[in-house]
């Protein structure tokens, strides 16, 4: 199965970091735990303190991800309504607006008082300057 190319790359190659900390840690740990209950503190000890920081360390790692693609940042780009007066040709271009729809009668043509009809809606492309 071929896997098309994702901008969630990063954050499964951040997750096998992760799990693999996290099994460490936990192996870390585990030791410790056999090496106390055993009586063998010199041991226990170390291993704990590396097997909760790891575990705090996956943590950490695992919320900033989760931050990461939380905080992904959407850009709404803005609609544009083209509003064209069929008497005199004035053009309105503005924002849009709910109810919007092509060929809708809108406001007022400001020099003609003419009805102006709603000619053209999109999204404007992002222009990078
Ligand atoms: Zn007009």
């Amino acid at each position: 199965m071929d896997k098309t190319i994702t901008p969630r790359r990063i954050s499964s190659f951040f997750l096998v970091i992760i799990v693999i900390t996290l099994a460490l840690s936990i192996f870390a740990i585990y030791s410790g735990v056999t090496a106390y209950i055993s009586g063998d503190t010199g041991t226990a000890y170390p291993s704990l303190l590396i097997g909760v920081s790891g575990l705090a360390l996956s943590a950490y790692m695992l919320f900033q991800t989760r931050g990461r693609t939380l905080h992904m940042p959407i850009k709404m780009q803005p609609v544009t309504t083209t509003v064209l007066c069929q008497k005199c040709g004035f053009k309105n271009l503005r924002e849009f607006q709910r109810g919007d729809y092509i060929f809708k009668e809108t406001e007022e043509c400001p020099k003609c008082k003419e009805k102006m009809q709603i000619t053209a809606i999109y999204r404007e492309a992002e222009e990078k300057e």
